[in-house]
């Protein structure tokens, strides 16, 4: 995790880590950060999943969460399996175990598909790799994206979701040494003597991030998406909850003349920019 963020996380006190039944979790307390994880006995690709999210969140600032800083956590447990298959094939830190390497590759994969079966509206663009396609989908779903409480966050489709936008983030580069602190500085509610349970608080809606515009947020376009009465046969089109929605990224000053636009051919059931 220090290779991967070349830098110290933004409350940098020791960890304790202990088991538990719940999900996992990650508390910061005055001078400790405690870390819950629910991997048991030699579920190591687990293990590694669910420690690589929660160090995610201590590197991302603990103190903050929503929908994205969770899904930026779990990109960085995917990252983290990925390279353990690479470094445990050379140097296992259990010596004679350079065969358990590619378990950690499959438990990625495996997890992947277990999330993504949950959202059988965007399966075949996963499959496809359609990353154009699920950045339309992630922007048309940004409202389910937020998840503004502990419950959002953890629940079947929140987490179905966050996997979707951890996928597409890692579909190109990140910069994850730009990232450290992310969860804190991107927060609308600043950062002061929280410590104790996790505050959900929203992104400032003034972040634009290139990278994490695949996962939906900080896109400098403006999105506009329109459920239109008769099919139209051009521009790209995203279904969701049985309805096809004609999307378009634009200019964000040409958004609502896009709508407009969109709807004065063919009239519109419903609409929405953002
Ligand atoms: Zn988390």
């Amino acid at each position: 995790m220090a290779d991967k963020f070349q830098s110290r996380p933004p409350i940098d006190v020791p960890i304790q880590c202990i088991s538990g039944d719940n999900v996992p979790e990650t508390f910061a307390l005055p001078g400790l950060t405690v870390m819950r994880l629910t991997a048991k006995e030699q579920s190591w690709a687990q293990l590694a999943f669910q420690l690589g999210h929660e160090l995610g969140h201590v590197y991302l600032g603990p103190l903050r969460a929503n929908g994205f800083v969770e899904t930026l956590a779990t990109a960085i447990s995917l990252e983290v399996l990925d390279e353990l298959a690479k470094r445990w094939v050379i140097a296992p830190a259990i010596p004679g175990t350079s065969s358990w390497a590619e378990n950690f590759a499959e438990y990625r994969v495996e997890n992947e598909a277990i999330e993504i079966a949950k959202l059988p509206e965007i399966k075949a663009s996963v499959a496809g790799k359609d990353w154009d396609l699920i950045r339309y989908y992630l922007r048309l779903r940004n409202r389910d994206m937020q998840q503004l409480t502990r419950v959002a966050v953890n629940c079947e489709e929140g987490r179905a979701l966050e996997m979707l936008a951890a996928m597409s983030l890692r579909s190109g580069p990140v910069d994850w040494p730009q990232l450290v602190g992310f969860a804190h500085s991107s927060s609308i509610q600043p950062v002061n003597e929280s410590y104790g349970n996790v505050v959900y608080a929203r992104v400032r809606p003034d972040l634009v991030h290139p990278a994490l515009c695949r996962m939906g947020l900080g896109c400098s376009s403006a999105f506009v998406a329109a459920e239109l009465k008769e099919r139209s046969s051009n521009g790209m089109r995203v279904y969701f909850q049985n309805t096809w929605y004609t999307v378009q990224e634009v200019d964000p000053k040409k958004a609502l003349r896009t709508l407009n636009r969109l709807c004065k051919r063919r009239p519109c059931i419903s609409s929405l920019i953002n």
